[in-house]
């Protein structure tokens, strides 16, 4: 029996060929056949020259049976065991461990090779490269030329290829070009001796072989990161996998299986050393196609849900878990969000709250400044509305004095009821303007022409102090817009009027004129009062604006400290200065003109 015997052929399936060779040792005609399928990985002739040893051995131990040897290639066999054209298969370990994956091949023996110790470790890949080439680990195949058999080839592809993808090369991808040439595989040997690919994948011991055999030289071709292995003969790139097994089917009979193990566990040596040992485990070949998802984990690379799930549970889980951790995250920053919002919903609440109740202070506030203003003007308001009274009167005692008389001449008499209407309206115009100054309602900001209703205010208070003279002569052709509270604008200048009325009078000359002026500024209208009144003590002079600050025995010391903030809440400035020789005080204040406000 010589296994690697250097004759090939590849593709054939010549079952009547072998047959016929195959007579010498059958026996009887009644004799019942055994067909024994084999990988003809070397050729039909190669078959029957390395395993008729066996075939007779088996012939001879049991009796009745006539054994006949069946030469196919992979696909061959695989069909023959399907159609049960075989009882039995010898082949190589990784096509009977896709067998026992497809048809329950069952393994009763493995061969036992002179090269290695134990048949569980007697095959590998051997990579071959020229002695001279600049290779020297699996990794720098990468890029690179390399020949295999078969991608189904065991020792010619399949093994290497695991170890190639664990060094990080993945023969499908990372090679310049995989080329298999199927067989004879010494044409790989050929090829990478030529020069015409890089590396070549090879059965372990076929090398060796060749030298022994003087097809190649010693020296002009090495393997590939060789890796020691204990006991074995040959160099090897890859770990170790069991020798061929001997296998039984489903279908044949256990008898005859007991039998044909028996025989094969005591057929003695061939002459080159080769005999059956028990049968190996083959899980390690199991464990090379699971990696490589080929053969029976060929579904691995099919995207099915079930392959997927396979092969990527535990991304799968990770995944889940992260989906889970993120949706706890959102509900949990989804809480926290609503529960800020609630939060943020009643400070803005408290926030318009204490708005309004300021609003409503403030608003109670400066109705209090104004009745507070009133009262102060409270006699000259009763002095005023006296005068239409009076005179009211005098003329309804002069028309009763003529009517009595018997004076009834028309006009005369519509004189006087015109006067009395006059006057009435005067009258009702003072309280008019006094009832709209007095009302407490909210501010409204709106655009107010501020020399006409600082007019107004003048008008209303020298028609309730006839004693007061103001200067007021505006350009009767100008504009002066500003965004006011028009009430609030009349509370301030009354309350400049009246203070330098006061500081007049306090000084003694009550006559004197009281100067208010405007006049337009860069971005400022400025309105001045000017008295020439008793002025201030420079200690005076700092407490002016302040609340509750003043020296007259009925004041209530709010008017200016008010007025100042109606207008810095305007945009303005109030403020006041000493006249020259401190004969008297100029108080002023500003205001932004409207047209320049606009688009801010
Ligand atoms: P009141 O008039 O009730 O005292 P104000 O706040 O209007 O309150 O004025 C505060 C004080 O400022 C006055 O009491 C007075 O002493 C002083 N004052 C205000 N205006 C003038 C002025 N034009 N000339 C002199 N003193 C003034």
């Amino acid at each position: 029996m010589l296994f690697l015997r250097p004759l090939y052929r590849l593709g054939f399936f010549l079952m009547g060929v072998t047959l016929l060779l195959q007579t010498s040792h059958a026996d009887a005609s009644n004799a019942t056949t055994v067909r024994i399928g084999v990988l003809a990985y070397k050729g039909a002739e190669a078959v029957q020259a390395d395993w008729s040893y066996v075939r007779n051995w088996l012939v001879d131990s049991i009796p009745g049976h006539r054994f006949i040897l069946l030469d196919f290639d992979q696909a061959g066999l695989t069909g023959a065991v399907h159609e049960r054209a075989v009882d039995f298969v010898i082949t190589s370990s990784g096509h009977y461990v896709a067998l026992e994956h497809s048809d329950g091949a069952s393994r009763i023996a493995t061969i036992e090779s002179p090269w290695a110790l134990s048949p569980r470790q007697s095959i590998g890949s051997a990579i071959v490269v020229r002695d001279d080439a600049r290779l020297h680990t699996l990794a720098d195949l990468a890029g690179k030329h390399v020949l295999a058999v078969d991608p189904d080839a065991f020792g010619g592809y399949q093994i290497a290829a695991r170890e190639l993808l664990e060094a990080g090369v993945d023969p499908e991808h990372d090679l310049a070009n995989l080329q298999f040439t199927g067989f004879p595989i010494q044409k790989i040997v050929h090829a990478v001796r030529a020069g015409r690919a890089d590396a070549g994948i090879i059965r372990t011991c076929l090398l060796e072989q060749m030298i022994r055999s003087g097809e190649i030289g010693a020296g002009e071709l090495r393997v590939l990161a060789p890796i020691a292995a204990k006991g074995f003969q040959c160099q090897t790139s890859s770990r170790l996998y069991p020798d061929w097994p001997f296998a039984a089917l489903r279908h044949t009979p256990a008898e005859l299986s007991k039998q044909v193990a028996i025989a094969l566990l005591r057929m003695p040596r061939t002459a080159d050393g080769y005999s059956w040992a028990v049968p190996a485990d083959y899980q390690v070949v199991d464990e090379l196609f699971r990696e490589l998802k080929i053969g029976p984990y060929a579904y691995l690379r099919l995207w099915t849900f079930e392959g997927l799930l396979r092969r990527y549970w535990g991304w799968l889980l990770l995944i889940l878990t992260l989906l889970v951790v993120w949706a706890v995250h959102t509900v949990r920053v989804e809480h926290l969000v609503s529960q800020r919002t609630r939060a943020l919903r009643a400070a803005q609440e408290e926030q318009r709250r204490m708005a309004e109740e300021a609003l409503l202070r403030q608003t109670t506030l400066d109705h209090t400044a104004r009745l507070a203003i009133l009262g102060e003007m409270a006699s000259a308001i009763a002095h005023e509305l006296n005068q239409p009274l009076a005179a009211i009167r005098n003329f309804a005692r002069g028309m009763a004095r003529r009517i009595t008389a018997g004076r009834l001449e028309p006009a005369p008499l519509l004189d006087g009821t015109g006067e009395i209407v006059t006057q009435s309206e005067r009258a009702a115009s003072i309280i008019r303007n006094i009832r709209a100054f007095a009302q407490k309602r909210a501010s409204e900001q709106k655009s107010v022409d501020l020399i006409a209703v600082l007019g107004e205010a003048i008008a209303l208070f020298t028609g309730t102090h006839p004693q007061a003279r103001v200067i007021w002569q505006p350009d009767a052709t100008q504009r002066a817009k500003v965004l006011a509270d028009p009430v609030k604008i009349q509370q301030v200048m009354l309350n400049l009027l009246k203070n330098a009325l006061d500081a007049q009078q306090t000084a003694g000359h009550a006559q004197e004129p009281i100067e208010a002026r405007f006049r337009v500024e860069a971005s400022t209208y400025l309105v001045t009062v000017r008295d020439s009144g008793c002025g201030l003590k420079p200690e005076q002079f700092a407490h002016l604006f302040e609340p509750f600050f003043t020296t007259k025995p009925e004041g209530l010391g709010l008017g200016l400290s008010l007025s100042k903030s109606i207008i810095e809440s305007l945009g303005g400035t109030l403020s006041a200065v000493a006249n020259d020789n401190n004969a008297g005080l100029t108080v002023w204040f500003s205001l932004p003109r409207e047209e320049l406000q606009e688009g801010i």
